[in-house]
């Protein structure tokens, strides 16, 4: 039994990690989503607290582009 998994970008450093697609993180590739952030309906993963704190007080400077 395979489980589906995607890999994400914290958006503040770039670290790769992976999730699963319901939702579940886990430890892999290169890291640990250690937190998460919902901004305008999109999820955004991170591997670090101090990484979400950054995002959360200035997003457009992270998802642009
Ligand atoms: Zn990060």
């Amino acid at each position: 039994m395979t489980e589906e998994k995607m890999e994400v970008k914290c958006p503040v450093c770039g670290r790769e990690m992976e999730v699963s697609k319901v939702g579940v993180l886990y430890g892999a590739v290169a890291g640990k989503p250690r937190a998460t952030s919902t901004y305008k309906d999109k999820i955004y993963y991170f591997d670090r607290k101090a990484c979400k704190k950054e995002f959360d007080e200035s997003p457009e400077k992270f998802i642009k582009g």
